[in-house]
């Protein structure tokens, strides 16, 4: 065996942990996608990851993106994880797989206008705030349903599924709960038969939790840390 990078040790080691998960859940391991989130990581790490197979990494700022893409591969799709605002809707529209933080009716508004001009229909998620927490984005469960609805009119989006940044916790197993909700949420969405509206996917679970996210129904999980080692923001 060749020796492995750090990075490329990392990613086998949460490509296993996927698998067992989704075992453990008697899935598999194919219905789930590893997001790499590579935000404030230099682009050499990217590309690391890319060299050991990872094609999708998830970022929190649009100017990231568009930064790094021009210097990476061609067939990298990027994830749009963070909160996304208006005013930078133009600069990344065409340029994302899927927008994940999808969470008013403002801000869809603005993809559909920008995704309208290019002639695209852009994919998103809506970002459910599960937990109810005030410091986090999202729509709050109760009134997801009807917002979800509200997008099925817009003919330049896809809402493909929901996505939620769990509460922070010491104690992971304290998520399951959320998590279980969440996928009771997108069931719940699924039943209701609306027009253009799929719930295909299911994004949660990030480095601390994110083989309970699997095991709750999980099909996209945002891995960093775990990938990539610590960030560090005071550089
Ligand atoms: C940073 C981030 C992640 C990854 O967090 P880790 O704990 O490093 O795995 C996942 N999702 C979102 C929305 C993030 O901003």
């Amino acid at each position: 065996m060749t020796e492995q990078t750090y990075i490329a040790a990392n990613l086998n080691e949460v490509r296993a942990r996927i698998s067992a998960a989704a075992q453990r859940a008697g899935r598999a391991p194919e219905e789930i996608t590893l997001i790499a989130v590579s935000k404030t990581k230099p682009t050499e790490m990217l590309a690391e990851a890319y060299e050991a197979g990872q094609r999708c990494f998830g970022e929190n700022k649009v100017q990231e993106i568009l930064e790094k893409a021009p210097i990476l591969s061609e067939d990298i799709r990027w994830h749009m994880i963070g909160h996304l605002q208006r005013n930078k809707v133009r600069q990344v529209i065409g340029h994302t797989e899927l927008i994940h933080s999808v969470d008013s009716i403002r801000l869809a508004e603005e993809i559909e206008k920008e995704a309208a001009k290019i002639g695209i229909v852009c994919n998103i998620l809506i970002e459910v705030n599960i937990g109810d927490e005030e410091s986090k984005y999202g729509v709050v469960p109760q009134e997801t349903a009807d917002f979800v609805a509200e997008l099925s009119h817009f003919p330049h989006l896809r809402v493909c599924g929901l996505m939620t940044v769990a509460p922070y916790t010491e104690n992971s197993e304290e998520n399951r709960k959320y998590f279980r909700e969440m996928k009771q949420l997108a069931v719940d969405i699924k039943r209701k038969n609306i027009d253009n509206i799929c719930m295909d996917i299911l994004s949660m679970g990030m480095t601390g939790d994110y083989e309970i996210a699997i095991e709750e129904g999980a099909t996209m999980v945002r891995v960093g840390t775990g990938i990539f080692g610590e960030r560090n923001y005071n550089k």
